[in-house]
């Protein structure tokens, strides 16, 4: 036949994805896989069948946020992407690595094959929404991302001291070459409560991630407190039982930036 479809693979046959949306930041350290994680957390929360892609083959951290422990499974089909507690699915490199100690030195080449492979060779399954934690910055991997991957859109993570710079608008503009919609940018760290009295207090100055995010003609989804419990949980590989209402705004704004 001169069938114009793609040929997919059993895994793919096997899986159906609603959305894909990459999470981006212009640099690391910013709390990006923080902020992929709650993301999923929250939908996962609201019903939706979520899983996470961990394209940050070097500096993989989603397994430990979420304390999955269970490596991958190969079958004949392809490789089962292990489950958190609360029922997200996870497929990083740290999950097929026999000491997850093991530091990655391979070439960039060999890095974007394996990426793709986590698109075409794992069983996903039935998903409303996959999210994907990309490496920080505009390298091999979101390039591989954009130019294989089916992304519907992308959500910039940055923090108020790198908003300062010309990092984030590198990274916007890239994402913007690939043509991908952006659902948005998050503000993280943008200030500490006072346990006390509840005052906000700006550490790194006022925040600037709205006009940021109105400079670049992008949605702005809002901002995030540096919550000492948030990367207490994390440490601890208990993600899931961080109980915070302030992601469920940024996801409702994000839902409503995937709908149009
Ligand atoms: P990135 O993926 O951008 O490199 P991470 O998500 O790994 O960043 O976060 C870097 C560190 O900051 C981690 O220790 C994480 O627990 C912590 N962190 C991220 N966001 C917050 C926050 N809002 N409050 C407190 N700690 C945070």
């Amino acid at each position: 036949s001169c069938s114009t479809e793609p040929q997919l693979t059993e895994a793919q046959k096997a899986s159906k994805i609603g959305k894909i949306i990459a999470v981006m930041s212009g640099k690391g350290g910013v709390g990006k896989s923080s902020v992929t994680s709650m993301l999923a957390v929250s939908l996962m929360r609201q019903g939706y069948k979520v899983g996470i892609l961990d394209a940050d083959i070097t500096g993989p951290s989603i397994p430990k946020i979420f304390g999955i422990t269970e490596k991958a499974n190969v079958n004949k089909i392809g490789v089962t992407a292990p489950v958190s507690k609360g029922g997200i699915k996870v497929m990083s490199l740290n999950l097929m690595l026999e000491n997850e100690d093991d530091p990655v030195i391979w070439r960039g080449s060999i890095i974007t094959q394996l990426v793709q492979q986590f698109w075409t060779d794992v069983v996903w399954g039935e998903l409303d929404y996959l999210l994907i934690d990309l490496p920080p910055g505009t390298g091999d991997v979101p390039i591989t991302i954009f130019q294989s991957l089916p992304v519907n859109g992308v959500v910039m993570v940055t923090s108020p001291q790198q908003l300062a710079g010309m990092i984030v608008r590198k990274a916007i503009k890239m994402a913007k070459k690939y043509e991908t919609t952006f659902y948005g940018l998050v503000e993280n760290m943008a200030y500490v409560s006072c346990p006390d009295c509840n005052t906000k207090i700006e550490i790194f100055g006022a925040p600037k991630g709205e006009e940021e995010a109105s400079k670049n003609e992008i949605p702005y989804l809002g901002q995030l407190p540096i919550d000492p419990v948030l990367s207490s949980m994390s440490d601890l590989g208990k993600i899931e039982d961080y109980q915070t209402d302030n992601f469920d705004k940024i996801v409702k704004k994000m839902l409503e930036e995937v709908a149009k």
